[in-house]
């Protein structure tokens, strides 16, 4: 396994670099008579609790020897101000599975979740590298999907429609600021890719928070198409998004940029 290709953090600092462009380019010329803003001491913790099986063993191993808690704490510690600590947490949970608390103010990545996404589709992938890439896909989405969660609790942000949709589109976001074959929003494609069609439809779970996985394929498909549709343009087509969505996708691209930029703005780090 290759964490040496892991992509994380560029993402994030892209972000970042994004951001702070959207804003203060229209400052009018007079000095602000706002008080010393106080510098917020909160920061991203990476957390590992203990694992005692295998499958928990597998994952806390994919993700403590190579840091990668740690690096993506650091990212986030370099480009968000937080008005208080956020655990970002590893633990084993007997089950796959991702959430934010907002009581705890925690992240929590299930080992299962991570070693999961290394081995479901290990069947399906010509290579062990398409394998990895999956797997990176999958806790390199998860991850940003829950940062989503968080963000929205920690700044008390609206979030209209369901708020899984929006945290999925902060997701979308930060991957669209990748670019090349290896970046995150290439691989989470792949991803959401191999897991269309597995599921019984008759036992799909219509009540849950989240959309459908094939509609948030297409959705992701769609926003990061969106964002680049010259960059992506083979990816419309009878395999991939069909013409009448691709035809929305700038303009949905675009909103959703706009509104995220907006509305993290003022809690970027200069
Ligand atoms: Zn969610």
């Amino acid at each position: 396994m290759k964490w040496n290709k892991f992509t994380i953090g560029a993402g994030a600092l892209l972000l970042a670099t994004v951001l702070s462009a959207c804003g203060g380019t229209d400052e009018p010329a007079v000095a602000k008579e706002t008080a010393p803003a106080q510098e917020p001491a909160g920061k991203f913790i990476a957390e590992y609790g203990k694992a005692d099986t295998e499958a928990a063993t597998e994952g806390l191993e994919l993700l403590k020897p190579g840091k990668v808690l740690e690096g993506f704490a650091t990212t986030l510690n370099g480009m968000l101000k937080l008005p208080h600590d956020v655990t970002l947490a590893g633990e084993q949970c007997d089950q796959v599975n991702a959430y934010y608390s907002p009581d705890e103010k925690k992240i929590t990545m299930c080992y299962e979740l991570v070693a999961d996404g290394f081995t479901r589709y290990r069947d399906k992938a010509e290579s062990e590298e398409e394998n990895d890439e999956h797997g990176r896909a999958n806790l390199i989405d998860t991850l940003y999907h829950e940062l989503g969660h968080a963000v929205i609790d920690i700044y008390d942000l609206p979030a209209l429609g369901k708020e899984d949709d929006a945290a999925d589109q902060l997701s979308a976001f930060i991957m669209a600021q990748g670019d090349g074959d290896d970046s995150a929003s290439v691989q989470t494609i792949n991803y959401y890719f191999a897991s269309a069609g597995d599921q019984d439809r008759a036992a799909l779970p219509f009540y849950d928070e989240h959309s459908m996985d094939e509609q948030r394929a297409y959705n992701y498909m769609c926003w990061i198409y969106g964002s680049d549709p010259k960059g992506y343009a083979d990816w419309v087509g009878e395999n991939g998004l069909p013409e009448e969505r691709a035809a929305r996708c700038p303009t949905e691209y675009e909103k959703l940029s706009n509104s995220w930029s907006k509305l993290l703005e003022p809690h970027v780090k200069d």
